[in-house]
């Protein structure tokens, strides 16, 4: 399968390039030349498959001309180590629970698949041929600038997969203690940098790597950001077990799928699941007061903001970049957006009402960025539809925010607290670029 840019100014691109690369020489985003369509037998039969037995299925068709069905099948049983149960919340209302992985965040499905699918390139690969030195030269280096959530996922995704090392750049004293511990104290190929500046130094210095040419040469480097192909596309997993699990119920007529969004990447992977045939009736996009997406349906206008922050901040994106695969898998056609997508906005002061009235109505605890989606559900769910909204973190990781608006004491998962009593280790750096460019050729 090959892969072309959304901005249709570059080359069409093999799977492995649009995974190492991940954005075009002209700064589209990558897309499938194809949708490969599941057979009608797959979901007449979903209901009774696995998780893994579902993904796989749906793994073939994107990415089975380019992997070996053993190789992927085992890529695939090795993300999913873990349940996406859809929990029933009240009549007619599930939650997708998606943070049952190693770091309680849906994240963690597309940093897994990504980390195994480039060490599955890595080992098919030879080493670079410029390289002085023999044997280590082989290794990825992936690189990561994170202001808290997707450093953790990324980390974890990527931990003891072989041949490839992650450094991952944080904005010292900027994130939460819980996600610090998520990425610090991990050791193994695991490099935690701890920089003197704010998350956007961290992203300035992760471009300047990739654009400096000495360093290239000496090292592979290569990016795991969310817009990846190899981290968005497997999301869409999620979809197609959550419909067998609504199916199994004997509740799939009319579904309905809610999602959390911010930068729009696990949405738009369950409209490819639709377009593959999923029978999902409709979509709504929750967003918290970053309401780009919202205003573009309303009015057919995308106008990018700055982004404001919000206590569902996984969320606060002011110009989401899979909007642009959305609009090329409609034809920019913005009737055709709006028949499938509907949207919602919430301010904080309504997630935290939100929170309170789902807890004390059903018992339920949400975290802010899930209290969106099931508010969203609830107010939009027609008499004959079933709904589903995506609960995309463990209020755990959103404790002190949680815990302040519900009056809670939320545990903290045995997991969570493993990393915490972890030791911290990162190596101190400066903002300059010279610096770190120092410290990544002394490696
Ligand atoms: C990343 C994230 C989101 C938003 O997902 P997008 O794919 O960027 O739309 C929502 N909730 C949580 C907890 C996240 O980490």
């Amino acid at each position: 399968m090959k892969y072309y840019s959304t901005n249709a100014q570059a080359p069409m691109a093999t799977l492995e390039k649009a995974v190492v690369k991940g954005l075009a020489e002209d700064k589209g985003l990558y897309m499938p030349e194809r949708i490969v369509a599941l057979p009608q037998e797959f979901y007449d039969n979903i209901q009774d498959m696995s998780f893994q037995e579902i993904a796989f299925q749906v793994a073939q068709a994107f990415f089975g001309e380019d992997i070996p069905a053993d190789d992927l099948k085992q890529i695939v049983y090795d993300t999913l180590s873990f349940d996406v149960p859809a929990v029933r919340v009240e009549d007619r209302i599930y939650s997708l629970e998606l943070f049952h992985g190693p770091t309680l965040a849906f994240k963690d499905v597309g940093a897994r698949f990504m980390a195994r699918l480039l060490g599955y390139f890595n080992r098919q690969s030879s080493p670079l041929p410029t390289s002085p030195r023999g044997g280590a030269e082989s290794t990825v280096n992936v690189l990561v600038a994170t202001s808290g959530d997707t450093g953790s996922a990324v980390a974890n995704g990527f931990l003891g997969v072989p041949g490839i090392h992650v450094y991952v750049l944080y904005p010292k004293g900027k994130v939460s203690p819980i996600q610090e511990c998520q990425f610090t104290t991990l050791g193994q190929n695991i490099t935690a940098i701890e920089v003197d500046g704010v998350f956007d130094d961290c992203q300035a210095l992760v471009k300047s790597a990739f654009m400096d040419e000495e360093l290239n040469q000496h090292m592979r480097l290569t990016s795991a950001n969310s817009i990846n192909v190899a981290r968005f596309l497997p999301q869409s997993f999620y979809y197609f077990y959550a419909y067998a699990q609504l199916k199994k119920l004997g509740l799939a007529d009319k579904v309905v799928a809610c999602v959390p969004s911010g930068n729009f990447g696990n949405i738009c992977s369950a409209l490819f699941g639709k377009k593959m045939g999923l029978p999902i009736h409709r979509f709504i996009a929750a967003n918290n007061a970053n309401d780009i997406f919202y205003q573009y349906l309303q009015t057919g206008q995308y106008e990018p903001k700055a982004s404001q922050q919000t206590i569902a901040n996984a969320m606060d994106v002011g110009d989401p970049s899979n909007f642009a695969r959305i609009y090329d898998l409609y034809g920019k056609d913005h009737k055709a957006i709006c028949k499938d997508i509907a949207g919602a906005t919430y301010s904080d002061s309504q997630i935290a009402d939100t929170m309170r009235q789902c807890l004390a109505d059903t018992g339920y605890q949400l975290d802010p960025h899930g209290a969106c989606g099931y508010r969203a559900l609830k107010e939009g769910l027609k008499d004959d539809e079933v709904g589903f909204f995506l609960e995309t973190a463990h209020p755990a990781k959103f404790k002190q925010v949680v815990d302040d608006i519900c009056h809670t004491d939320v545990e903290i998962p045995a997991r969570l607290q493993a990393f915490m009593e972890g030791t911290k280790q990162s190596v101190p750096m400066s903002r300059v670029f010279a610096d770190f460019k120092q410290y990544l050729l002394g490696r």
